[in-house]
């Protein structure tokens, strides 16, 4: 049998992993990551991320298979046709990332495959359903979330493929980058040894022991999940951005213990119902690949979204003076993660309260977060600027102060991250901040300037905006 290339993307797992499964089974594999210019052009935590999880999948391939990831670097249309010549390949198996860039790359890749012997296959599994199942009774693609989620509801995602018991390494292997040297995120522009400290373990082991840690917790994801100070989320958004679990995987595992655990079903159903805002973020991506670009109403093309600032620079350093804005903020810089809630606050600060432009915003989380995913990051900054799919009002406002009060009632998230810098973390925290060149001095004694009056200017401010908008002609 000839050998076949497994190109890694964002499926770090041996669960259901069609693409591995599909390469093991005919016959020797080379397992290749490309460091190309699609990946140059995500943000800084991302590729910080997505290097911890390349390396804890190699470590876990050559546990189970004693073979290696040959790491090259250019472009897929360049390498991979005359690597597949150099080893006889006769196909290469990829699995589907439809995030745009990489969809044209695909496509470019095929065009330089056409008249060889290699066969370019694709798998489905980032997604629960192949990404054209869902459509309206008129053909069209869905534009709002309740008719998308019982459509998908109702024909049930996908089920999980198989593993592959076994995979015959290629031996004679071309030279790539070494692993031990590798480092995808130079531009990191934080102190990387607190991100490290910081992060939650990389891989599929830990992914699955994390999903099993939640579905132990999951009765009180309910109620809870809208909470920073609780520990009441999953923390599976790194896992699956990276492709370290499957979501089809996720819901299946998740839905046995629904079933034999009544307590957790409520909760875990509430789960699921995020894995579908997942799943409808990269509907929507697929059919509006511009969605991190332009808004998704056309409407807003011309809204007058102010650009550069002092404001934004305040609000990038955590600086706004609005205690929930700011330690939303800071934690996204020292953990590279943000509570949910959080974002949404954060988000709406910036776009409703100082009217600035989404994009800019977007591609500060882009660089931050280690959970970058391109749909859900888009659709939800379009979502919370009011210009996107099932849109907030643009008079829904986020006030910082009653969400606070709400879903922070005892300060805790806001004095861990403002005021009280407690414990080893706080210690570090700290450390990292004050190691920051002049301009991110962080005040000690943090200072409330969300006063009721600043609020409802900044309010009354988005509203005018919005209104004179709305009037012209
Ligand atoms: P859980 O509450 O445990 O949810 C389980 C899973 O459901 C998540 O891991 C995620 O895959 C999915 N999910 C949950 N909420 C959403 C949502 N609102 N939209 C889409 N999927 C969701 N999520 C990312 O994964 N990457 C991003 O880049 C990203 N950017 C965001 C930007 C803004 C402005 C906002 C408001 C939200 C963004 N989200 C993003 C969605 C959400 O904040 C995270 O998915 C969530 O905080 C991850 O934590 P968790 O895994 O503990 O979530």
């Amino acid at each position: 049998m000839p050998p076949s290339i497994l190109w890694l993307c964002r499926d770090f797992r041996f669960r259901d992993n069609a693409a591995l499964a599909a390469a093991a089974g005919a016959g020797p594999v080379l397992p290749v990551f490309l460091i190309d210019g699609a990946l140059r052009a995500q943000g800084a935590a991302s590729r910080w991320r997505l290097q911890r999880a390349l390396l804890a999948f190699d470590a876990e391939l050559r546990r189970r298979h004693g073979a290696t990831v040959l790491v090259l670097e250019g472009e897929p249309w360049d390498i991979l046709p005359a690597l597949a010549a150099r080893i006889g390949a006769g196909s290469l198996h990829r699995n589907d990332w439809p995030e745009p860039a990489t969809i044209a790359a695909q496509q470019r890749l095929g065009r330089a495959l056409a008249g060889t012997p290699v066969r370019l296959v694709l798998h489905p599994g980032h997604l629960l359903v192949h990404p054209r199942a869902l459509r309206t009774g008129s053909g069209g693609a869905y534009r709002v979330f309740t008719p998308f989620a019982r459509a998908l509801r109702a024909i049930g995602p996908d089920r999980p493929g198989g593993e592959a018991a076994s995979l015959s390494p290629l031996t004679d292997l071309p030279r790539g980058l070494a692993l031990d040297r590798l480092d995808l995120a130079p531009d990191l522009h934080r102190g990387r040894a607190v991100l490290e400290r910081h992060a939650l373990p990389a891989g599929e082991a830990a992914a699955q022991a994390r999903l099993g840690d939640f579905l132990d917790r999951a009765a009180g994801y309910a109620a809870q999940r809208d909470r920073p100070d609780l520990q009441a989320t999953s923390g599976l958004s790194e896992h699956l951005a990276m492709g370290e679990i499957g979501p089809r995987d996720l819901w299946a595992i998740a839905s046995a213990r629904a079933k034999a655990d009544p307590a957790a079903s409520p909760g875990i159903a509430a789960f699921l119902t995020e894995l579908i805002w997942r799943e409808f973020a990269w509907h929507l991506l697929i059919e509006f690949p511009r969605l991190a670009r332009q808004p998704w109403r056309p409407e807003w093309a011309d809204f007058p979204w102010r650009g550069d600032s002092a404001a934004l620079t305040r609000w990038r350093r955590a600086e706004t003076g609005i205690a929930l804005v700011d330690a939303g903020l800071r934690e996204m810089r020292v953990t590279g993660r943000m509570h949910n809630r959080v974002r949404m606050v954060a988000a709406s600060w910036l776009t409703k309260h100082l009217l600035t432009d989404w994009r800019l915003g977007l591609a500060h989380f882009a660089d931050s977060l280690t959970d970058w995913d391109p749909a859900a990051n888009a659709m939800n900054w379009q979502w919370v600027a009011g210009c996107g799919p099932d849109a907030a009002p643009f008079f829904r406002i986020f006030n910082p102060e009653r969400q606070a009060a709400q879903f922070d009632p005892q300060g805790r998230y806001r004095r861990r991250w403002l005021l009280g810098w407690q414990g080893a973390e706080g210690e570090e925290a700290r450390a990292y901040f004050d190691s920051l060149p002049p301009g991110w001095d962080v005040p000690r004694t943090w200072q409330d300037r969300a006063t009721p009056e600043r609020l409802a200017q900044g309010r009354a401010r988005a509203l005018a905006a919005h209104a004179a908008f709305r009037q012209a002609p």
